[in-house]
């Protein structure tokens, strides 16, 4: 008699270079099944996330339905509810693509040894990431702690080809049914998702043509056109790789056996990718705590009107309420825009990063602990190979610089549309007849700055001279 084997789904929503899936197919019946655990995952816990979720889930029944299969739904603790499917459906093996968000991962361990020790057998894999997290190190065993050397390293490395889709799954008989995808209850009760609705579209197919009509129109100027928000020349593939939409192996192998293009740009910001995981494998603690000790004593100053401002967009500083704006209205922020907010908000305001960071992972539709937590101690400059404390993004700036023309502010600040470019960047620098003729009166239409620049770098650089 064939084995049964429940595939375990979780940021891996994809058939096509599963590993669990592909090695489940091979050896036996397949039980597809999906575990809403509310407690355990920081990265999916956040509102628009589960949107994103909730679509992704949605789009995977119809790819497992299209090879003959079902996609089984199920929500509580999966210590709990996966030993009850064990049962139900007889199964003798349970496959799983590795999490490593600590709280997973750890509970993940938990469960294998339980599940082995009744007899079951548990195979996991890597499915997320180009290698293990804990396979590169340096000569001496410990993990790297600067971001050149791991890509250096790790670019040595025979990356796995992906493992090609499965055909069909033989699935067992048994009569559990599930619950169905609304009552896993990840939609939000107020319909505040309609621009990310009509941006953003769920599956692998979905996630394919992202890839590429990126590498068709977008990898030539990657390199020198990445960090124009209104350039459009960024992937926008975050979204499919944090719930594993994608393979981020098949985006790798893809732009490999692309022949004389520049494919080493992007590359090198997938390997940012696999550095975060290797800092998160071996400081849990970085999600909410700072990797430099003497963070440990920085003193913040938080306004709750200053942080209220900044979460609407309304500081005043056109590039940072630009960036909050995008946030909202799609779950999405361009890499340069998150530095700046990121940065006016733990400099300008002294308001603590993990607040920010609680912030993205409640608003951003890729929101992913490991990337995430990475980020933010990059800009306060208290994670590992991160930007020196000093280097305070002057945003006027960096607005007049990434987003010359003010293309980017106004599709998202559109009061200030009628400013012209060389004040669309500071309005507050705006003569009054100037102001007039663009129809904007400020404190109105548009806030005065919240913090002066010059000030607030210098209140910062004070704080950081007393940690020094
Ligand atoms: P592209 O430029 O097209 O890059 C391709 C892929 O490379 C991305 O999809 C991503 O997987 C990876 N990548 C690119 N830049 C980075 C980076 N700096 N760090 C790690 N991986 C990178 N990324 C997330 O996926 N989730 C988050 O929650 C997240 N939070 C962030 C918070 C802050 C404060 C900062 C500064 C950055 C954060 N990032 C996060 C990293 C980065 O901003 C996004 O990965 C990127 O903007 C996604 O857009 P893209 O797919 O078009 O990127």
């Amino acid at each position: 008699m064939d084995k049964s084997i429940i595939v375990l789904f979780r940021e891996d929503l994809r058939i096509h270079d599963n590993p669990a899936l592909f090695s489940a197919c091979q050896e036996g019946n397949v039980i597809p099944l999906y575990i809403w655990d509310e407690e355990t995952s920081h990265s999916t816990s956040g509102e628009a996330k589960k949107w994103w979720l909730h679509r992704n889930i949605d789009s995977f029944q119809s790819t497992i339905r299209s090879i003959g299969g079902r996609l089984f739904l199920d929500a509580g603790k999966i210590e709990e509810i996966l030993p009850k499917w064990v049962e139900k459906t007889n199964a003798q093996a349970v496959y799983w693509n590795r999490v490593y968000e600590p709280k997973v991962y750890e509970r993940d361990l938990k469960l294998a040894h339980s599940l082995s020790s009744q007899g079951i057998e548990v195979k996991t894999y890597e499915g997320s990431l180009l290698l293990p997290p804990w396979k590169i190190k340096k000569d001496d065993d410990s993990p790297y702690q600067v971001y050149s050397a791991f890509y250096r390293s790790i670019r040595k490395e025979q990356i796995p080809e992906p493992f090609p889709s499965p055909e069909h799954l033989k699935i067992p008989t048994f009569k559990e049914e599930g619950i169905s995808l609304e009552d896993l209850g990840l939609l939000p009760s107020i319909h505040w998702y309609h621009v990310m609705e009509s941006i953003w579209e769920p599956g692998e197919e979905a996630a394919f043509t992202r890839l590429n009509s990126f590498l068709e129109s977008s990898l030539h100027d990657y390199s020198e056109g990445r960090d124009v928000p209104s350039a459009g020349h960024h992937s926008t593939l975050s979204p499919y790789l944090a719930l594993g939409v994608i393979s981020v192996r098949k985006v790798f192998h893809t732009l490999i056996e692309m022949k004389n293009k520049p494919v080493e740009p992007f590359i090198k910001q997938l390997i940012w990718r696999e550095f975060s995981y290797t800092v998160l494998l071996h400081h849990p603690e970085s999600t909410t705590r700072p990797l430099n000790e003497k963070f440990r004593k920085f003193e913040w100053q938080p306004n709750e009107g200053e942080w209220e401002k900044w979460t609407k967009g309304q500081t005043g500083y056109p590039i940072v309420d630009a960036g909050m704006r995008e946030l909202w209205a799609t779950g999405y922020m361009h890499n340069r825009v998150r530095m700046i907010v990121a940065s006016f908000l733990t400099k300008h305001l002294l308001i603590p990063w993990q607040r920010g960071a609680e912030w993205f992972l409640d608003t951003l539709i890729d929101a992913d602990l490991a990337n995430n937590s990475m980020g933010w101690q990059w800009v306060a400059g208290s994670g590992l190979d991160s930007a020196p404390y000093f280097r305070i993004f002057n945003p006027t700036l960096q607005s007049k610089k990434f987003d010359e023309d003010g293309t980017y502010i106004r599709m998202w600040v559109p009061e200030l549309n009628n400013l012209p470019n060389r004040y669309i960047h500071k309005p507050s620098d705006t003569p009054a007849d100037v102001l007039e003729q663009s129809n904007i009166t400020l404190g109105k239409d548009y806030p005065y700055p919240i913090v002066d620049h010059k000030a607030a770098r210098e209140r910062a650089l004070e704080r950081y001279e007393e940690i020094k």
